[in-house]
């Protein structure tokens, strides 16, 4: 085989420089932030990206602004600079709603591919609010279709030719643990199943090829490793192959193949357009444009080869230091996202001690203390100085008080 025309990667060929990326974020100071897993710190360009929008765009240019301003493109343009990060062709990518939405549609959308069958099949480790939608999903549906669930390390053996669909979270948001997204992808499709990944823990965390690993559809959030905010919307990839064929369940008039002609009929629109709903959040979308610019410059090779030197250095250190918390992410880092997770019966108390001491992580029930490496931003000293705070929080007990156990609204 003669390699003469390699096709071009997707990834930016240039070396990331870390420390420019840490600068770009507004960081409180005295704070460890190990919960970028869950929501992205601020990016500097954002407050001002932000008020630009509502100041020259919204407060100038009024209505106007959805043309002048390209607000009513903004979700491709930025659903092609998120593509980038998960291996995802130009034109295949649309932001928009929130996850759990993105669930719904694109799991309906699915099923409706692969009529006659009446089995999705899902993990026990998935994000709760996927499966409750997935439930929800076939309780409209009727007709004797199912949601089947079993261990993660149990589903590439029940994948069989009975199933419509395999519905899964590439990443476990407890443990980390992650699947094998190629070599599931050609089993189920070996049997005619259809696959829609959830990419909430993988999009900015890993390496993704979803068009390398042949995927169908995927979902993710940008509030998490993309760092657009509380709210930030989420984004949905369907394969070329399937695009034209896609029937969205949720056919709202920014799908329509002409919104502004209003018919009474609904008539899906061209690509990955058809997979809009209703009118997009332009304010999140321009705090989401801050952190791409951020993202732009980067590769996610190096993003990763980063996350595991952090996690890694992170796992010694605990394991040296508090001997009672027991590492519940795999110890192989392939085989993990990029948090890391411990687990004790006093998990929650132990992260508000950690918080209180600077170090913020958060918890995940029933005994879980979750950290995120997120190396645009997290560096080594980082590392370092969460596992001293840890060593001490865990000698001298100091999660033992009674403020630190009574569980908030949000943990
Ligand atoms: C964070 C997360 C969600 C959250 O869904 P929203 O609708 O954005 O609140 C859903 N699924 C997974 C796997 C998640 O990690």
């Amino acid at each position: 085989m003669k390699y003469t025309h390699m096709t071009p990667k997707v990834q930016a060929p240039m070396p990331t420089d870390f420390a420019k990326t840490r600068a770009a974020f507004a960081l409180p100071d005295g704070k460890i932030y190990l919960d970028g897993n869950s929501l992205g710190p601020l990016p500097r360009a954002a407050a001002d990206r932000v008020r630009r929008t509502i100041e020259e765009e919204w407060g100038q240019m009024l209505i106007t602004g959805w043309n002048k301003a390209g607000w009513m493109d903004l979700p491709a343009r930025l659903g092609d600079r998120i593509g980038r990060l998960i291996g995802a062709q130009p034109g295949t990518v649309v932001l928009g709603d929130t996850l759990s939405i993105k669930v719904y549609q694109a799991l309906a959308s699915a099923l409706e591919l692969n009529p006659g069958r009446k089995v999705i099949l899902s993990d026990t480790g998935n994000f709760p609010s996927d499966l409750y939608m997935a439930d929800g999903l076939v309780r409209t549906l009727g007709q004797g279709y199912e949601l089947r669930t079993v261990a993660p390390e149990a589903v590439e053996a029940a994948i069989t030719p009975d199933l419509a669909v395999l519905m899964l979270t590439e990443v476990d948001y407890r443990t980390g643990r992650k699947h094998d997204m190629a070599r599931l992808i050609a089993k189920a499709h070996s049997m005619g199943v259809l696959v829609v990944w959830d990419l909430a823990h993988s999009a900015g965390a890993i390496p993704v090829d979803l068009a390398g690993a042949d995927a169908d559809f995927a979902v993710g959030c940008t509030y998490k490793y993309l760092n657009s905010g509380p709210g930030g919307p989420a984004f949905i990839y369907v394969a070329p192959r399937l695009t034209d064929r896609v029937r969205p369940a949720l056919s709202g008039w920014l799908g329509h193949e002409s919104p502004f002609a209003f018919d009474l009929s609904y008539r899906p629109g061209s690509g990955i357009e058809r997979m809009r709903v209703g009118t997009p959040p332009i304010l999140q979308l321009a705090a989401l444009e801050a952190s791409l610019d951020i993202w732009d410059q980067t590769n996610m090779a190096d993003v990763r080869a980063r996350s595991i030197e952090l996690t890694e250095a992170f796992i010694k250190g605990v394991e040296a230091a508090c001997p009672t918390l027991a590492l519940a992410s795999p110890r192989d880092p392939e085989a993990r996202g990029s948090q890391v997770s411990f687990r004790h019966k006093e998990g929650y108390a132990i992260m508000q001690a950690l918080i209180a001491c600077g170090v913020i992580g958060d918890f995940r029930a029933p005994d879980i203390l979750r950290f995120g490496f997120t190396p645009l931003y997290t560096t080594m000293q980082d590392v370092t100085g969460a596992v001293a705070v840890m060593a001490e929080v865990m000698e001298k007990s100091l999660w033992d008080r009674p403020e630190y156990k009574a569980r908030a609204k949000v943990t």
